[in-house]
């Protein structure tokens, strides 16, 4: 059976279609190039460039999380504080977008991976994230795209442990769509819009755990297979006040869980948040193991289509989540 189903955040329509994951499939993506060598990666110990260097924080034998800026960033110019003037009203509109782009290296293990990785080396990263989050937030940014590329079909170009940080003048369009919805839901219902959605799904079938103060979730209308939803039980507009072992834990646990059910998958995560403003907002993480690919038909309708029900995705991550229960710090 098909339908259609509104995604209460974004405000988007998505086409679950069920069937269409048991279609056959003669064509099949290529499998993803081989990672550089570990003698090529920039982020490891040893090769720092002293130039590009933010924050760090030292363990026993050396850092074991750092911050630099991104040498490669998509924003113009790297370091620019100044925001643009306001673009004229043109048919053609341009506008240019300066910023700033930094990149969060997660533990000095070339080979480790977010969810097998000793705790305190990602809970020292996550310590810079918060860092580095309030500095760019005190330049004046309007906004910091917080996210995870997780493998080349992620968009990642080194298999190194990493996120990124990219701060930017003015709020994107997923946020202000958002952000539109949170306003909406306020002015018709009294209250917080992911609030209710959370108290909605306790009693659903999308709920898939709760614990170190996240509810996680297999989200009512996301917009690709398998798509998590991350929730602070805590109702707040950014992760100012995240309690950074929880943070970590349930981020190292979220990683498991994926390569639990769909193994070998690259991996986005992103943060959707509001650094300032009187908004009603309650930050949140999306999670993404990528496996699709948009046909046709969605790039002609805007129907993103979901070929797993978000309630067969849930029982295939709560029948692993307490295989992916920690084992111990390290
Ligand atoms: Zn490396
Ligand atoms: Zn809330
Ligand atoms: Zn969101």
């Amino acid at each position: 059976m098909s339908e259609r189903r509104r995604d209460p955040l974004s405000g988007q329509w998505v086409a679950v279609a069920g069937e269409r994951s048991t279609r056959p499939r003669v064509l099949r993506l290529p499998p993803p190039p081989p990672p550089p060598p570990a003698e090529a990666c920039p982020f490891c110990p040893g090769r720092e460039e002293p130039d590009t260097g933010i924050w760090r924080e030292e363990g026993q034998a050396g850092w074991i999380a750092r911050v630099v800026r991104n040498r490669f960033a998509s924003l113009d110019p790297p370091g620019g504080v100044v925001a643009p003037p306001p673009s004229p009203d043109t048919l053609l509109q341009r506008h240019r977008l300066p910023g700033r782009a930094e990149v969060l290296i997660e533990g000095p293990d070339h080979h480790a991976r977010i969810g097998w990785m000793p705790a305190r080396h990602l809970e020292a990263a996550m310590r810079g994230q918060a860092e580095r989050l309030g500095a760019l937030a005190a330049m004046g940014f309007a906004h910091v795209a917080v996210f995870r590329n997780q493998g080349a079909m992620a968009g990642a170009s080194q298999p190194h442990p990493h996120s990124q940080l990219v701060a930017s003048w003015d709020e994107p369009p997923t946020l202000l769509a958002e952000k539109e919805r949170f306003r909406d839901h306020r002015q018709r219902h009294g209250g917080c819009l992911l609030c209710a959605v959370v108290e909605a799904e306790a009693a659903g079938g999308r709920q898939i755990a709760r614990g170190h103060g996240f509810v996680l979730l297999a989200p009512w209308a996301g917009s690709h297979p398998m798509e998590l939803l991350l929730v602070p039980e805590t109702c707040a507009a950014n992760m100012s006040g995240v309690r950074v072992e929880g943070w970590a834990a349930i981020q190292a646990r979220v990683d498991r869980l994926i390569e639990a059910t769909s193994p070998g998958a690259a991996t986005n995560m992103w943060i959707h948040q509001c650094l300032a403003g009187s908004d009603p907002f309650h930050w949140h993480a999306h999670v993404v193991p990528r496996q699709d690919v948009t046909g046709g038909w969605e790039l002609a309708t805007g129907w993103k289509l979901e070929p797993v029900p978000p309630e067969a995705a849930a029982d295939l991550y709560r029948a692993a989540w307490d295989a992916t229960a920690p084992v111990g710090r390290t």
